[in-house]
Order: structure tokens, then C-alpha cells, then sequence
């Protein structure tokens, strides 16, 4: 499926550049008067590069502006023009309709949806049993990789699955044109520059022709969905053809991969995280984001869920997490962990990496049931919350719906000054029981 639709991208792809290089041609190609003598050498072409309108006027004036800039940067003429050429607007990124929630620039789903939901696709049977075939299909290729990167092949074979379903959905947008649309809509405009000044360096060594450079929506490429600076960072060239083919080789995606978990410190054999359970009175205020010695959580009453000892490889320092609060599984989390959030920094996607790659080598987890008993907060539930810690003077940070660790940690504050269980956990119940107490306050200094 995913070779096919790669294949009709490159049709639709190929046939635009033919009639782009035919309306080029038609532009500039005034021919040349008949003159006697040796032919005179063409002076080199200079000045500002003349595109056709791509029908959007601020497209148009900010393809100008930028083409400058890529000159003026050194990127060869011939690239410039074959990346801009060809950009026309998006109803995605600039339509009528265009709304920030559906480009998922504002998109608050890992935070807003419950734990267990957002584990339910890369926890599905589908997607372990075929992660888990992928690492019996190709076992040579994976000690390959495990012995060049030291990065171990349950954490490759799984931010796979994540990014492309294996390489299903890769994306068939035009990777020079979603950057160009970003940077016309505006709010990531500089980020959306850089990307394009990378591809064009891509372009110039060669390791792809102008069509290839296919990408998601937000210009992310290829099997494991590298942006292209990141791409000139980290991609690798594993099957030793000349060319870091990220789109079609698996081989060169899967080390690029590897190696760009490796350079964000990834260790080789260590644990991504340990489910635990925690001896009755345990403090979960504990809980709070400062990492300790594995030492310390044993004194502290931690145990492995799955019982035995801690094995963590050299790993001695760890947080303690609750992606669900204290009635839900609970995770030392290592090192490892962060070289996922590497990838994309949010706690719920490296947890879904590390969860779904022990399960495709054959541990599913957690031990424990989650507490779907309890009703996490939406979005404006959590701004609620954030502004009524704040003016009970626990610092809850930006009132921006989020609720990150400064979040959790001011409701472990206000939990433990209540005497209950400080787990930080944004629940509906949690929430009245912080609303309560302002509401009480209010009162309070009122009368
Ligand atoms: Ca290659």
C-alpha cells in the first residue's frame, strides 16, 4: 500500500515539475539573435528569480523575499528555484477554514486526553503484532543497528510504528511546499525558513532528487518523520548506496533513527522506565520530577512491579512518574526516556514509545489497571485549575491549560497541605476539591 501511494505521489510530483520546467522555459526563453563568430559566453544569470504567481499574493511576496535569502545564503540558483517554484497555497495551512486546532499547532490532544486513551492505538494488537513481525522479519538488519548505535532495536522498531504505522503513512505532501505554507501563515515562520534552507542543502548533496522530497503535513519526512534539519544532523546512509534515503530505504531510516536517539544519549541495554508499586503510605509528593538514586527509591519503599530487583544497566538515577496519579500504574523512568522525548517532547508519546516496544519484543505492560474510574480534566478544565492554585499561592505557572509538571507539582502542594494523597493528578475530583477551597477563601475574606 505504502509503495503504491509513494508511486502516485511521484506521478502527481513528476508531471507538476514537467509543466513547471515547460512554463519556465516559455517565461525566459527569448531565442538567442543569429550572430557570426565564436558564440559569446552567457553571462552568469543574476538578480532576483522570476516565479510564476502561485495565485496567493502573500505567498508571492514572501517567496521573493526569501528566494534573497536563500541566495544570499550560497544555495545554488538551480535549487532555490526548483524548492519555490512550484509552491501553491494549502487549504490546510491557508484556506478559509484554516483553523489552528486542525494543524495541531494548538493541538492539546496528548495532554488533554485521558492516559489510557492516548495508548489505545500504539498499544493495539495490530500494531504490536506487526511491530513485533518487523523484528523477526528482519533480525540481521537489527543487530546492525543495535551494534553501529547502541540504541536498542524494541526503541527503533517502536518510534517506527509511532511516526508512519511502519512506514504506511509517510505522508504524500510536498515537503518544500507545507514548509512554504507554514512560513506564509506566520507563527512559525523563521522555524518554517530554516527547514527550507536544510532541504535545499539536501538538495545540494545530492541524497535526493527534487520529487523525492515528499513529507506529513508538517514537513516531516520519510519512514521515521525527520524534519530536514534534522535530517542533515543525524540521517545515515545504512545500506551504502552513496544516498541517505530516509522516503524508501528502511535501512538508512531506521539508523537515522538510531543515531539520533544515540546523540540524545540513549543507552544501550538500559530501561526506559520500571513499573513499580510503592509500600502503603508512601509519600507520592515524592513524585515531583527530581530525579534520585535508585537507592534512595528502594529505601523510599519502591519495589518492581514485576517483582525480582532493580536491573537498570548502569542506570542509576530516576524520576518516579504517575501518568494517571497513585491509584494507576507507576514508572521509574531512566535516562532512556528522555532521549524519546527527543523525538517529540511530550511525556505521553515517550511512554507510548517505551510501552509499545517492550510489547513488541513480547513484555506488554502495565502490571497495573488504569483508574478510568477517575475523569482527567479538559483543556479549559485545567486552566481553571491552574488559576485557582495560583491565587491560593501555589504556583501553578502559565494559566495555559497544560498541565505540566509546574501544574502537577503546585496540586501536590495543595494536596499535601490538605493531608491527602499527593499524587498531582488533574482529576474532576481534584478540581473540586481546589475550587472548594478557593471558593471557601473567597468566603472567608468576604465576611
Ligand atoms: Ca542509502
Amino acid at each position: 500500500m505504502a509503495r503504491f501511494a509513494l508511486k502516485r505521489s511521484h506521478i502527481i510530483a513528476t508531471a507538476a515539475m514537467t509543466a513547471l520546467v515547460a512554463a519556465c522555459a516559455t517565461s525566459s526563453g527569448q531565442a538567442a539573435p543569429p550572430v557570426a563568430g565564436p558564440a559569446p559566453v552567457p553571462a552568469p544569470e543574476t538578480g532576483p528569480i522570476n516565479y510564476a504567481s502561485s495565485g496567493h499574493a502573500g505567498m508571492d511576496t514572501w517567496r521573493a523575499a526569501f528566494s534573497e535569502k536563500a541566495l544570499a545564503a550560497g544555495h545554488d540558483r538551480e535549487t532555490v528555484e526548483s524548492v519555490l517554484a512550484g509552491i501553491s497555497p494549502l487549504e490546510l495551512w491557508l484556506g478559509s477554514s484554516f483553523q489552528p486546532a486542525r494543524t495541531g499547532i494548538e493541538d492539546q490532544a496528548e495532554f488533554a486526553k485521558p492516559i489510557w486513551d492516548y495508548l489505545r492505538v500504539p498499544m493495539s494488537d495490530s500494531r504490536i503484532r506487526s511491530g513485533a513481525a518487523r523484528l523477526q522479519d528482519s533480525p540481521g538488519l537489527f543487530d546492525a543497528l543495535e551494534a553501529a548505535y547502541g540504541v536498542d532495536r524494541e526503541a527503533i522498531v517502536a518510534i517506527w510504528g509511532m511516526e508512519t504505522s511502519f512506514g504506511a503513512v509517510k505522508g504524500d505532501f510536498d515537503a518544500p511546499n507545507v514548509l512554504a505554507n507554514m512560513a506564509v501563515e506566520g507563527r512559525r515562520t523563521s522555524l518554517a525558513e530554516r527547514e527550507l534552507l536544510a532541504l535545499m542543502t539536501i538538495l545540494g548533496e545530492g541524497h535526493a532528487e527534487r520529487h523525492h522530497l515528499t513529507a506529513g503535513w508538517a514537513g516531516a519526512m520519510g519512514h521515521t518523520q525527520f524534519m530536514p534539519s534534522t535530517y542533515l544532523a543525524h540521517a545515515q546512509d545504512f545500506d551504502g548506496d552513496g544516498k541517505k534515503d530516509v522516503w524508501n530505504s528502511e535501512a538508512d531510516a531506521l539508523a537515522s533513527t538510531a543515531a539520533y536517539l544515540a546523540s540524545s544519549g540513549y543507552a544501550h541495554n538500559q530501561p526506559w522506565g520500571i513499573e513499580v508499586l510503592a509500600k502503603t503510605g508512601f509519600d507520592f509528593g515524592l513524585a515531583d520530577g527530581h530525579e534520585r538514586r535508585i537507592e534512595t527509591w528502594m529505601a523510599a519503599g519502591l519495589v518492581p512491579a514485576r517483582g525480582g530487583s532493580f536491573d537498570t544497566h548502569g542506570a542509576n538515577y530516576a524520576e518516579l512518574w504517575l501518568p494517571a496519579g497513585a491509584e494507576g500504574p507507576k514508572y521509574l523512568l531512566f535516562n532512556n526516556f528522555k532521549a524519546f522525548k527527543s523525538y517529540n517532547n511530550a511525556d505521553s508519546y515517550a511512554f507510548a514509545v517505551g510501552l509499545s516496544g517492550d510489547a513488541m519484543g513480547g513484555q506488554r505492560g502495565p502490571v497495573a489497571s488504569w483508574p478510568t474510574h477517575l475523569t482527567p480534566l479538559t483543556v479549559s478544565q485545567i486552566r481553571t485549575l491552574q488559576a485557582a492554585l495560583n491565587a491560593q499561592g501555589f504556583d501553578a505557572g502559565t494559566v495555559d491549560g497544560i498541565p505540566g509538571r509546574k501544574t502537577k507539582g503546585a496540586l501536590q502542594a495543595f494536596q499535601k497541605s490538605k493531608g491527602l494523597v499527593a499524587d498531582g493528578y488533574p482529576t474532576e475530583q481534584a478540581l473540586a476539591l481546589v475550587l472548594e477551597e478557593t471558593s471557601a477563601g473567597v468566603a472567608a475574606s468576604t465576611n
